[in-house]
């Protein structure tokens, strides 16, 4: 199972770095139709961050709301040809913002130069030619989408990336003056997200001394985050949450997730959750895979007295459990991972039902 992935070509890291990007673009501002097109988490629409985009009068501004629904093929599509019918092909796509933007950056980067829906390259190398630049600036940590090399979008038919070397970005910027704002249930949510990534990539039988090395590291800077002496939204803790994402995201891109994604999933796709609190839903049941994980991701919502629901599956129907369950099912890379070569033989749509029914 050797793995030759593709990492970001440039990271810049540092308190104040989001001042870079100007200087970063302007050799590329030439490229293509000589505009770029930013898309941006709306929170940040008349803030000071958006007042402080190196964007001129010629680059399209698109302020995106990502609460709604996670990143859509369809999002993506429209976003594409409305660019391109208004102002022509952009010098680069800059993503500002979450998970969800980073993947919007990420997707409509490659949909620039590959025809058709999105829906057609959900999947592993099914994209065709490379996308034009792309650069991330998470304000948000946690998901590791600003290093992986997937785009994550829900389809009609799955909810799968668009996944390939091309999808990586070109550059990153980490400035963890940009995550300071984020709420604290937001902060835990998606921060558990890279907690969880660490779990799930050591407890497998994907693991090995690279992915190990960066779960280490990652688990160690969220313990100190989220438990530590100085536990909390602190600047420092900022500085080391953007790294831990970046850990998380690479410790399971040469192993794996598990159990707790696979449910996720299931989650997000039918019952529209988001990704990251979709997680933690599922991961506090489920101690007979990650005990020790469970226990302490309680402490950690304890600690910052962030409550989880409670019999939520109460209120599903058989249906809606069904449906999940086919969509975890359908996820035999996690399952192989989290349970072993034999998996299939162990891992059944009812008993993947009965994991919901905890929930
Ligand atoms: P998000 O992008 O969905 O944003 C979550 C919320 O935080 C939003 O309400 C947003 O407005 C707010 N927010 C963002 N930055 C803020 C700030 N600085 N201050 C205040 N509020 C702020 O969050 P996420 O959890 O980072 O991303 C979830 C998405 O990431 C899902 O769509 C999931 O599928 C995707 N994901 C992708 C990968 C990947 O490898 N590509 C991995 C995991 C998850
Ligand atoms: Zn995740």
């Amino acid at each position: 199972m050797l793995k030759n992935f593709k990492n970001i070509d440039k990271v810049i890291f540092g308190r104040g770095s989001f001042a870079a990007m100007e200087s970063i673009l302007a050799d590329k501002r030439s490229e293509n139709d000589h505009f770029f097109l930013f898309v941006i988490d709306h929170y940040f629409k008349g803030k000071d961050l958006g007042n402080r985009l190196p964007a001129g009068k010629e680059d399209v501004i698109r302020f995106i709301d990502v609460d709604p629904h996670e990143p859509t093929t369809q999002q993506i599509d429209s976003l594409r040809d409305e660019v391109l019918s208004s102002k022509g092909l952009p010098a680069g796509v800059i993503g500002i913002g979450g998970g969800s933007i980073m993947d919007i950056a990420k997707a409509v980067s490659l949909m620039f130069t590959n025809e058709g829906s999105s829906e057609l390259y959900q999947g592993l190398n099914l994209i065709k030619k490379p996308g034009i630049y792309h650069l991330g600036v998470p304000t948000i940590s946690g998901t590791g989408a600003e290093v992986s090399m997937t785009a994550v979008l829900t389809g009609p038919v799955k909810k799968l990336g668009l996944k390939c070397d091309w999808t990586v970005f070109n550059q990153v910027i980490l400035d963890p003056e940009l995550i300071a704002t984020v709420p604290v249930d937001k902060w835990l949510y998606t921060g558990m997200d890279t907690y969880i990534h660490c779990i799930e990539s050591e407890n497998g039988t994907l693991n090995n001394a690279f992915s190990h090395a960066y779960a280490e590291e990652s688990l160690k800077l969220c313990r100190e985050i989220y438990l530590g002496e100085h536990a909390g939204q602190t600047p420092d803790n900022d500085d080391k949450l953007m790294v831990a994402s970046m850990m998380g995201g690479l410790s399971l891109t040469y192993s794996e997730v598990g159990v707790c994604h696979a449910l996720s999933y299931g989650l997000s796709k039918i019952l529209g959750e988001k990704h990251c609190y979709a997680n933690c839903i599922a991961f506090q049941h489920l101690e007979d895979y990650y005990g020790e994980g469970v226990a302490e991701l309680k402490q950690m919502l304890a600690t910052h007295k962030v409550t989880l629901p409670q019999g939520l599956s109460k209120g599903w129907t058989d249906l809606q459990i069904t449906a999940m369950a086919e969509v975890a099912y359908n996820l035999p890379h996690m399952w192989l991972h989290a349970v072993g070569a034999d998996c299939m033989k162990k891992i059944t749509i009812d008993s993947i039902k009965e994991l919901y029914r905890r929930l």
